[in-house]
């Protein structure tokens, strides 16, 4: 039986554990959290997962919580015109619509998920180490397995992974990212029938997103700001009271977006673990680390691709770079899983990774015209507002229509005559 150890027990960690276990590998995890210590900290993500990502737990059938997690059956954008936060007509919005996903998508809560997928491989007989590893653990460990996979997100461990220039086009965070879980919110009364994702812009100042899930009590509503830095959503770094992280929050949504405001008169946090804030450069490395001894590791999702939140794509990649990995690993069979395999490995997973990197990164910056028409013009023509919105499951869609001025105006022109 092959050995494998995975270091890091988070969305790709956990996934590619369980999956490679169904499969009768041999697998030790290794993680720097117990599960209730997961369950009982503080928020790590808003981790809305579309249909796709959401197919590959259904296929190893760890989808525990789908019957219990909210439906999201659609994805909105509302862009406040310019200066409408200054002047008296505060809840003026120079766009909103929303389109509709052709499979639903579903945000769980990373502490119910991450904790209830580790008592599951434990329960199933896996060899969990509770213990945060430094490169001199896995200079130890590594040469005991066949294969050392590395999923520990953004810490430390990614310093084993060189950057890669070429695919990393920003250098520094884009933007100040801010998280509150609330109860109480209200529904968008647009449509009150369905659940669906809220992208709320400000030009010029960030991003509000707003979404269902499903956390340790039960439903509730994100509130995600993203701030471009050094602008007036920057203002979460120095805010350690949870209280007052929500506080600022809601004072921002009543200043610059009055109608999402207007729905959270009643919120309150969920629990003192409610609130997250932070900011990372969106960093593609080189798959393969070395360690001080000469044995290889191979980077998992956040790891070698973590891609700023703007486009709510980092667990869904995480979820379709294990699907891809377990792939590649049991289709080598007995064979020494070498530089070679674990480079064709990384490139089977970048052909889908690399349209997630090179669309969030096109949206971190102010969108051209031909972009604006699109956005513009899908509050008019629903199939331009659902062609976007399921573009967030398969965002590799967007080449067909979005990056190159001549494919978005010859789409926008097959639609208007
Ligand atoms: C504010 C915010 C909002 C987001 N919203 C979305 C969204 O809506 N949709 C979406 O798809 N993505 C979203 N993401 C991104 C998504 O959460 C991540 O991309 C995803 O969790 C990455 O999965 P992973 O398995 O690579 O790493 P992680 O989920 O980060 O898991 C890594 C695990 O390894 C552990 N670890 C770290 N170092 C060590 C060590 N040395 N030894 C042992 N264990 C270690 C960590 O504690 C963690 O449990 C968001 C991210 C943020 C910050």
């Amino acid at each position: 039986m092959r050995k494998i150890l995975i270091v890091g027990a988070g969305q790709s960690g956990l996934q590619l554990a369980l999956g490679l276990q169904d499969k009768g590998y041999e697998v030790s995890l290794m993680s720097n959290r117990t599960a209730d210590e997961i369950r009982s900290g503080r928020v790590m993500s808003t981790q809305c997962m579309f249909d796709t990502a959401l197919q590959h737990e259904r296929d190893l059938g760890i989808n525990f919580w789908e019957s219990q997690a909210p439906r999201i059956e659609g994805l909105g954008v509302s862009v406040a015109a310019p200066g409408s936060h200054e002047g008296p007509d505060g809840s003026q919005r120079a766009i909103d619509w929303v389109g509709r996903l052709d499979g639903y998508a579903q945000s769980v809560d990373q502490r119910v998920k991450m904790a209830g997928w580790m008592e599951t491989f434990a329960q199933r007989g896996g060899q969990l180490v509770i213990h945060g590893a430094a490169v001199s653990d896995l200079d130890f460990f590594a040469s005991r397995y066949d294969l050392t996979l590395v999923s520990a997100g953004k810490g430390e461990l990614v310093s084993m992974f060189g950057r890669n220039a070429e695919r990393s086009p920003y250098d520094a965070p884009q933007r100040a990212l801010a998280v509150s879980y609330v109860h109480g919110m209200g529904p968008r009364p647009e449509h009150p029938d369905f659940e669906a994702v809220r992208c709320n812009l400000v030009p010029g100042v960030g991003e509000l997103f707003v979404m269902p899930t499903l956390t340790t009590s039960g439903r509730a509503d994100i509130l995600f700001w993203e701030g471009i830095p050094g602008g007036p959503l920057d203002v979460f770094q120095s805010v350690k009271d949870p209280e007052e992280h929500l506080a600022t929050t809601l004072e921002l949504m009543k200043t610059f977006l009055p109608w999402e405001y207007a729905r959270c008169t009643k919120v309150e946090l969920t629990d003192a673990g409610g609130t997250l804030a932070g900011r990372y450069a969106p960093t593609v490395r080189n798959p393969i680390g070395r360690l001080p001894s000469g044995g290889l590791v191979l980077g998992v999702a956040d790891v070698v691709v973590a891609n700023d939140p703007i486009t709510g794509q980092g667990s869904n990649s995480a979820a379709k770079c294990a699907a891809s990995y377990l792939s590649s690993i049991v289709e080598r069979g007995e064979e020494p899983f070498d530089e070679d395999w674990m480079r064709s490995a990384f490139d089977r997973y970048w052909n889908t990774a690399q349209h997630v990197t090179k669309w969030t990164n096109a949206m971190l910056a102010p969108p051209p015209e031909h972009v604006l028409n699109i956005i513009g013009a899908a509050g008019q023509i629903q199939p331009i507002a659902d062609r976007f919105a399921n573009g967030f499951d398969d965002p590799s869609d967007f080449e067909n229509f979005f990056f190159d001025p001549d494919k978005a105006n010859a789409y926008l022109a097959s639609l208007t005559g």
